[in-house]
C-alpha cells in the first residue's frame, strides 16, 4: 500500500532538488503535482485541499530563494503537515484508573475484528496486562468458535455464552463479562461485537446497546483500509450511530491505494490508534503518524 504515492512524491522532490534555485513557478507546479498524487492515491478531496492550503501558507512565509536548501525545507513542511493530517501524536489506550479497562470493537463483517481482538490481546499480554476477550458477536453461528480459536493462538482467555444456552443475548454476555473480569482479576476486557455486510440500523442499535451496557473506556472502529472511500463513510456512520473514540486500520499490507484510510483521522476528527498489516497475530502495532508520514515520503 502507498507504493505509487511514495514513488510519485519521491519524483516531485527529485525534480525540485535537481533545480538548484527554485522559482515560485517551480514550487507552484510541484504543489500541483503533489495534489494530483494525493487525489490519485484516493485521499479525500477535502483533506487534500486542507493539506495543500496548509503547506502553501507555510511556504509563503519561507524565503525560498535565500534558503540554504529550499527543497529540504519544502520536504520538511510537507512531512509535518502530513503528520498533522494523520493525527499528529500517537494516541495510546486510556486505561481505566480502576480496572478493568473496557475496549469495545465495532465494524463491518470481514473488517478483521476477530483477528484484531487476538492481536490486541496478544499485544496487551506482552505488556503484562491480563486481557479477556468477550464473544458478543452472536449473530454468525461460527463467530464464537472463531474468537475461541484466535484467543487460543493469542494465549488469551475468551468469555463466551455457555454452549447449549441457545443463541444468547449479546448485551447480557457483554454485561456478564465485566463481572467475570472483576471476579477473576482480568484488567482489560476486549468486547468483540457483531459485524454486518453493510451498515444497518439493527447493527447500530445492538452496538449502541452493548456500549450502554458496558460503558467502554475505548470504542474502536475497525476498518479495512482496502475498501477505499467507503472506509471514510462507514467510519462516519459508526461514529454517528455508536460513537467512536479511535480507529484501527486493517489490511495495510494490501495493494489498494490506501489514501482513503489516511483521510479517516482528519475527516472523523478521531485518531487512528492501531495498524494491522497482515494475517499473523504479530502483524500489529500502535499507529505512529510520524512513521507513516516517513513511509509515504520515502
Ligand atoms: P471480522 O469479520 O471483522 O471478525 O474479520 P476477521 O477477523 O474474521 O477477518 C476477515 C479476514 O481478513 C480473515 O481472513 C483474516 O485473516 C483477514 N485479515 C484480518 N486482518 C488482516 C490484515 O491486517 N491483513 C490481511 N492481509 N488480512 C487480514
Amino acid at each position: 500500500m502507498f507504493d505509487t504515492l511514495q514513488d510519485r512524491l519521491a519524483s516531485v522532490f527529485k525534480g525540485l532538488r535537481s533545480k538548484g534555485r527554485l522559482t515560485e513557478a517551480d514550487v507552484d507546479s510541484s504543489m500541483r503535482e503533489i495534489r494530483i498524487a494525493l487525489l490519485e492515491a484516493d485521499v479525500n478531496l477535502g483533506v487534500v485541499k486542507e493539506f495543500i492550503a496548509a503547506v502553501k501558507e507555510r511556504l509563503v512565509g519561507l524565503e525560498i530563494s535565500k534558503a540554504l536548501n529550499p527543497t529540504q525545507q519544502i520536504v520538511k513542511i510537507v512531512n509535518e503537515e502530513l503528520i498533522a493530517i494523520l493525527g499528529g501524536e500517537t494516541r495510546r489506550i486510556r486505561f481505566a484508573k480502576q480496572p478493568p479497562t473496557v475496549i469495545m470493537l465495532a465494524g463491518l463483517q470481514g473488517a478483521g475484528k476477530t483477528t484484531l481482538a487476538g492481536k490486541l490481546g496478544r499485544w496487551l499480554r506482552s505488556q503484562n496486562y491480563s486481557p479477556l476477550l468477550v464473544a458478543a458477536d452472536l449473530q454468525r453461528p461460527n463467530a464464537v468458535n472463531q474468537l475461541q480459536i484466535v484467543g487460543e493462538r493469542a494465549g488469551v482467555h475468551v468469555f463466551a455464552p455457555e454452549p447449549g444456552n441457545g443463541v444468547g443475548d449479546p448485551i447480557q454476555v457483554a454485561r456478564d463479562s465485566i463481572t467475570h473480569a472483576r471476579n477473576k482479576l482480568y484488567d482489560v476486557v476486549i468486547v468483540d461485537t457483531a459485524g454486518r455486510l453493510g451498515i444497518d440500523e439493527e447493527l447500530m442499535r445492538q452496538a449502541a446497546d452493548i456500549k450502554a451496557a458496558v460503558n467502554p473506556h475505548e470504542t474502536l472502529f475497525i476498518v479495512d483500509a482496502m475498501i477505499g472511500q467507503d472506509a471514510v463513510n462507514t467510519a462516519k456512520a459508526f461514529d454517528e450511530g455508536v460513537g467512536v473514540d479511535g480507529v484501527v486500520l486493517t489490511k495495510l499490507d494490501g495493494d489498494a491505494r490506501g489514501g482513503a484510510a489516511l483521510s479517516i483521522a482528519r475527516v472523523l476528527g478521531k485518531p487512528i490508534m492501531f495498524a494491522s498489516n497482515g494475517e499473523k497475530l504479530e502483524d500489529f502495532d500502535l499507529f505512529h503518524p510520524d512513521r507513516m508520514a516517513s513511509r509515504i515520503l520515502g
